[in-house]
């Protein structure tokens, strides 16, 4: 499904004498390689702020805990996404409303949107799922008329950029309130670890969230608000700096392999090719193709035993999942989801596909779908 060992190749003189560097000095936590990376990363993504932190679900975590919500405020997000997204909106005794996402581009669904909102709704998290950004302008406006945060969760999507009915372009995690990522070594830019960042332009709440990452502390020993320990290592910063100029590179890699998988299904009756909105680019962190012909789960097994990778994300719809389950559901809400975890399957997608493996993976996924 992925390949972890290419870019590393490429860049091991780089990468390997700056992991040296922070061991020699000994500048594992904080040190200038995470300073570095944060400026590198906000010259990238045209933020103000960037502030590093352990993995995308701190991230999201601590996205929230600085907004300053009650309990039992409501946190509307998608039913179909990583449960990282659900997870900490519960943990932080907030209420999570779970909404349909578009059959078509996987993301939050707009009407569902303005459905779900009630006078308890305090905030928003749009996921930018599989590396296309979601309807961003729709979502905006109705947060902006209801006074809503909003956070974008951009852990598939970093590099996607989105573009305006104005015309103005913007990089995905930078439109909202606050945008939060992931540098999980699988993600679109990965390190050799666990690694996320979140980013604003509010200097209020980046001053906050700074403070938060590093026990609430602002003044040594004083602490203002209660905080979290989550951090870049100074070993990770360096290795996403070395890589952060490549993002752009690796990203139409994955763009290539994407075209090249459309081409080869285009036509095919029982396959629809993932969709790219007209107001974003699709960095692909997945390639998700649909299977309408009940025949997914066949497939699944069938690339298994020819050796084919591939993975079904994601499998179950968060509201059925035992913890985050409520009383009087109705299903009606969720027919998107619900039909798409029972058609979508994952292709391998990463930045060292070759044209042999490209062919055989989709000869073998045509001659299934047209054999059975
Ligand atoms: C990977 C991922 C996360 C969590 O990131 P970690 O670094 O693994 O904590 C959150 N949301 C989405 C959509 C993800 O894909």
């Amino acid at each position: 499904m992925v390949d972890l060992q290419s870019q590393y190749l490429i860049l091991k003189d780089q990468i390997d004498t700056s992991i040296q560097d922070v061991i020699t000095k000994a500048t594992f936590i904080n040190g200038p390689q995470v300073a570095a990376f944060k400026q590198h990363l906000a010259d990238y993504l045209n933020v103000k702020h960037v502030i590093p932190c352990g993995n995308g679900t701190d991230a999201l975590q601590i996205s929230l805990m600085a907004l300053n919500l009650q309990p039992d405020d409501e946190v509307i997000t998608v039913d179909f996404t990583f449960a990282a997204t659900v997870e900490v909106i519960k943990l932080l005794k907030l209420t999570p409303v779970l909404i349909d996402v578009e059959l078509d581009s996987f993301n939050m669904c707009v009407d569902a949107l303005k459905k779900a909102i009630t006078p308890k709704t305090k905030a928003i998290v749009p996921v930018h799922l599989f590396g296309q950004c979601a309807n961003m302008e729709a979502i905006l406006n109705i947060a902006k008329e209801h006074q809503l945060y909003v956070i974008e969760d951009t852990a598939q999507a970093l590099g996607a950029s989105y573009t305006f009915k104005d015309g103005t372009t913007k990089k995905a995690g930078t439109m909202g309130t606050i945008g939060t990522t992931s540098f999980f070594p699988s993600k679109n830019l990965g390190c050799y670890g666990d690694g996320g960042a979140i980013f604003t332009n509010d200097d209020a709440l980046a001053h906050t969230m700074s403070g938060i990452v590093n026990h609430g502390m602002y003044q040594k020993y004083y602490y203002d608000v209660v905080g979290v320990n989550s951090r870049l290592d100074s070993i990770q910063a360096g290795i996403l700096s070395a890589k952060l100029p490549h993002l752009n590179t690796y990203n139409k890699a994955r763009q290539t392999a994407a075209e090249f998988y459309n081409n080869a299904f285009k036509g095919c009756k029982y396959i629809i090719t993932p969709t790219t909105s007209s107001f974003s680019t699709h960095v692909f962190h997945q390639y998700t193709l649909r299977i309408t012909n009940g025949k997914r789960n066949g497939l699944h097994e069938y690339l298994k035993v020819q050796g084919i990778p591939n993975a079904i994300y994601y499998p179950v719809a968060l509201h059925t999942q035992k913890a985050y389950k409520k009383e009087n559901v109705i299903e009606e809400n969720f027919s998107n989801t619900n039909t798409l975890i029972k058609e979508v399957i994952s292709l391998p997608m990463h930045t060292a596909l070759e044209l042999e493996q490209l062919e055989l993976i989709t000869n073998t996924i045509l001659k299934y779908i047209n054999t059975y």
